[in-house]
């Protein structure tokens, strides 16, 4: 479904991605772990057009997303294209992003009814059934600031699914939670890996990169420097970089 090819992307002079290649199957659950700057984000971004790149291909389901123009522009320029990418990819970020003057069901129908023009009496249904899904049906009334955080982000990716993505972003899902809160959310991400979804999570949950993924991408300085089955890379790491950021990590 995604696939990126020898990414390159500069912020002016400081490199952040010096050739990346990721592939995503459908179904895939693939995880990006590696310490602080690495590029992780930066990676997530460059796939929903949040951030242009210099060099190197993203295709998502064959169609570009960053080609090597070869003097044409690097992105689409038609906004309904980059729509429809940035539906088809839903991003779910570290920090909730919902609105705090809209009730949680509001939150969750705003963009496929105001954006995908979709029926609003279809889209509530579906808002309300994601609800139930992630676990919070009863707050559907509730405004964000009433949830504690684990309820927020569950609401967050009831609001990614209902764009009806065919496949899910997600940039450190749980690392603005309590630990407590954080289990929830995993126990969602799990579900969602179960299912089948196709979903590239950066993470610095080791042990739910381990539990869910099919494959994990260690990022260090823009490069990838290992990956592979999270059994290999978590059980036998062979890069010294990989063994150190693991012990620093547990
Ligand atoms: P973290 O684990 O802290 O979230 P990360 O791996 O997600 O890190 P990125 O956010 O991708 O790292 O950042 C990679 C590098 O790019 C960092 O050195 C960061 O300072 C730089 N960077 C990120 N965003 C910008 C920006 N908008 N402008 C300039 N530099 C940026
Ligand atoms: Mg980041």
């Amino acid at each position: 479904v995604i696939q990126i090819r020898n990414l390159h992307k500069a912020y002016g002079s400081l490199e952040v991605l010096k050739g990346v290649n990721v592939t995503a199957h459908r179904g895939d659950v693939v995880s990006l772990i590696g310490s602080s700057g690495s590029g992780k984000s930066t990676l997530l971004r460059c796939c929903n057009l949040l951030e242009d790149s210099q060099q190197g291909d993203i295709l998502f389901q064959g169609e570009p997303v960053a080609w090597n123009g070869k003097g044409h522009a690097r992105s689409p320029a038609d906004p309904r294209q980059v729509l429809r990418i940035r539906t088809n990819l839903s991003m779910v970020f570290q920090q909730f992003n919902l609105w705090a003057h809209m009730t949680i069901l509001q939150n969750v129908m705003e963009a496929p009814v105001s954006v995908l023009k979709r029926a609003p009496a279809e889209v509530e249904n579906a808002a309300r059934a994601y609800l139930d899904k992630v676990g919070i049906g009863d707050k559907a009334d509730a405004f964000p600031a009433q949830l504690s955080g684990g309820q927020q982000q569950r609401a967050a990716i009831a609001r990614a699914l209902c764009m009806e993505p065919q496949a899910l972003l997600f940039d450190e899902p749980t690392s603005a939670l309590d630990p407590e809160l954080e289990q929830e959310v995993v126990k969602v991400i799990k579900d969602l890996a179960a299912e089948g979804r196709t979903m590239l999570i950066v993470t610095h949950d080791m042990k739910m990169a381990h539990d869910v993924s099919d494959h994990v991408v260690f990022l260090h300085q823009g490069l990838i420097e290992e990956q592979g089955p999270p059994e290999t890379l978590f059980g036998a790491p062979k890069s010294e970089r990989l063994q150190g950021f693991l012990k620093s990590t547990t």
